[in-house]
């Protein structure tokens, strides 16, 4: 609760709009206890009193009645209806939702087609009908203003059950043995209640708008009773005259309003889990930097990325996701990075061309220079026409990054058209092309096919197919074939493969396999806690191990046909990177660590050709080179 509390209060305009609601609050629940006038005694001799006359602060209203006294229990009374029809509106329209979407089928048609039609009326004047209907009060102003707003939640909560529905633990929960009613109720509700809330929080201010709209016309509380609809409506007659009749509950009503829809948006916003993690804001175009120093260019490479330092500032804590990393990548070399999850291979990557989510993500230091000019930093306009164009990436997942709604030629053309001004029939014929260029069969009519038409690995083909279709100098593979199965694994690489030496291409190819790494790259970098490790040609790596992680994550892959042998698993965990120990990151899980391990830094020591991070080598990388 303190965390979701300090989450909203770093948005300042909902931490104004939460302290103004809950003054409002206690106001008006302190109402009854507070020596106000009764607010419905009438006095005709002091009618249209103005503010600050002896005894009415506010004034008087046009039966001389204390405008303060009604004012507050009037917006204890709006308040409070607003609250219900709320509640009322999301637990009802939040159970029809959750309902259809889970069973689906016929109840999900019966149920939708009887909202859809309370939907295709205005709902003002559904709203009135239903007063008419049920006669004028502020009982059955609840009722219509709640009934209104069922189908909005209803639909809200529908749509984002048939996404779950479809899931996993659901499935994994009617295998355990789980009705239905206990699947809606633990599996899916704790689900959908953050939305709901959400939802609430922004249609709270409305609901109190909308039974004020029907006070005011006479059909919400009546006579002598005040609410805030109420106070505008007798008001009216006089809004010339004595103004601060209509001003006083006016302004708070746009006083609650306001206050109400700010702290929805905090609380929509502390809420969201992608900004839970970070500050409360939406992430930038590029990443953030913040360098005190830049590195002299070593004039190194086609891509040369020097001492680079990215982390991620989560309110008083610093995860240092990569920690001074230098890599150089030549043209038409394929480079593996490898490492365990979370080691900032990934993160190495996204921070060359400004992709890592700022905020929380923050490059402190080094440089990236792609054929000698520095990216860290560069202008949007200078990332957003390298991005695609000369760095290409392709992504892990291929069905969340192909976009479901278009089809994969017309992707692929977007892709040749954001970069290259050719007409659209060329860049169609071009989008053909590349996909015949990855092997796709059929290459003209799977142009035509949305993603969802396409097998896992066909999908793949056409990521790899968008890397290339603007000839890039550099391609980042993130984990490109983890989620496929061998044949197809095996398939791709050779594809990539293929086209890194028909191109020249270069490829930095992020993996946690070394049997890909083995199949694929000239020269791997292991990475542990930020930091490169060990560094050298892939097949002297693998075949002599230097630094005792690697050895041990190569103890860790089964080998085919060598027989039954015990998998050497790394004991331990990853540190967290923002609590790193003294000395070697790895002395916790290294057999070899002595007290020196742990009393400083390790450098990255050896040649040009190979270099390690370790004072008790496995094997001397100085003499092997
Ligand atoms: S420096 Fe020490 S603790 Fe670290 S890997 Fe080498 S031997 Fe193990």
């Amino acid at each position: 609760m303190s965390a979701f509390l300090k989450l909203l209060f770093r948005n300042r305009l909902a931490g104004a709009g939460a302290v103004v609601l809950a003054i409002i609050v206690v106001l008006v629940l302190l109402t009854p206890v507070l020596p106000l006038q009764p607010p419905n005694v009438t006095d005709t001799a002091d009618r249209f009193l103005r503010p600050f006359s002896e005894g009415h602060l506010l004034g008087t209203d046009h039966l001389g009645r204390d405008l303060l006294s009604r004012l507050l229990w009037g917006t204890r009374l709006s308040l409070a209806v607003g609250f219900a029809a709320a509640i009322v509106a999301a637990v009802l329209g939040a159970a029809v939702g959750i309902i259809a979407g889970y069973f689906g089928g016929r109840i999900d048609n019966t149920i939708m087609r009887g909202i859809d039609m309370l939907m295709a009326f205005p709902y003002i004047l559904l709203a009135l009908a239903i007063v008419a209907a049920l006669g004028p009060g502020l009982m059955n102003a609840l009722i219509a203003v709640a009934a209104v707003n069922i189908p909005f939640f209803a639909r809200n909560i529908r749509g984002i059950t048939v996404g779950l529905a479809g899931k996993e633990f659901v499935d994994a929960a009617r295998l355990a043995g789980l009705g239905h009613g206990r699947i809606l109720l633990f599996e899916l509700l704790p689900n959908v209640v953050p939305v709901i809330v959400i939802a609430m929080s922004t249609t709270i201010g409305w609901m109190i708008l909308e039974t004020a709209g029907l006070s005011f016309l006479g059909l919400g509380s009546q006579p002598p009773q005040a609410d805030l609809g109420s106070m505008l409506g007798e008001a009216r007659s006089a809004m010339i005259t004595a103004p601060h009749t209509s001003v006083v509950p006016g302004a708070m009503i746009l006083l609650i309003v306001m206050s109400i829809n700010l702290l929805g948006d905090g609380v929509r916003d502390a809420l969201d889990p992608r900004l839970k993690s970070g500050a409360l804001s939406r992430p930038m175009a590029a990443t953030l930097v913040e360098r005190e120093r830049v590195p002299e260019a070593r004039g190194e490479g086609l891509l040369d990325i020097q001492e680079l330092q990215t982390q991620f500032h989560v309110g008083r804590r610093i995860y240092r996701a990569v920690d001074g990393v230098s890599l150089t990548l030549e043209p038409g070399e394929s480079l593996g990075i490898i490492g365990e999850s979370g080691s900032g291979k990934s993160v190495t990557a996204l921070s060359v061309m400004g992709l890592v989510a700022s905020p929380p993500g923050v490059i402190t230091g080094g440089a990236a220079r792609y054929k000698g000019q520095d990216l860290i930093g560069a202008k949007y306009p200078r990332l957003r026409s390298l991005r695609g164009d000369r760095i290409a990436y392709i992504f892990q997942d291929p069905l969340s990054t192909l976009h479901p709604l278009y089809r994969v030629g017309d992707q692929l053309a977007e892709a040749i058209l954001s970069h290259h001004s050719v007409s659209k029939a060329e860049a169609m014929q071009r989008a053909v092309g590349l996909l015949e260029d990855v092997r796709i069969p059929n290459a003209e009519n799977r142009a035509r096919a949305y993603p969802h038409e396409l097998s896992g690995g066909m999908r793949q083909r056409v990521g790899i197919a968008m890397a290339l279709a603007n000839e890039p100098d550099i391609i980042i593979a993130d984990e490109p074939t983890t989620a496929l199965d061998v044949t197809v694994q095996a398939q791709i690489l050779a594809l990539l493969d293929d086209l890194r030496r028909d191109r020249g291409l270069a490829i930095l190819f992020i993996t946690h396999d070394f049997g890909v790494v083995g199949q694929l790259c000239d020269r791997v970098a292991v990475m542990y806690a930020g930091r490169i490790v060990e560094e050298g040609p892939t097949a002297e790596v693998l075949d002599d191990p230097a630094h005792p992680y690697t050895a041990r994550l190569i103890a860790c892959v089964p080998e085919l046909g060598q027989g039954r042998r015990e998998m050497a698993a790394i004991p331990g965990l990853p540190p967290a990177v923002d609590n790193l120990p003294e000395g070697c990151a790895f002395a916790p899980r290294c057999d070899k660590a002595t007290p020196a391990c742990r009393a400083g830094d390790i450098p990255l020591a050896g040649t040009e050709r190979r270099r390690v991070r370790c004072i008790h080598p496995e094997t001397d990388v100085e003499a092997v080179a």
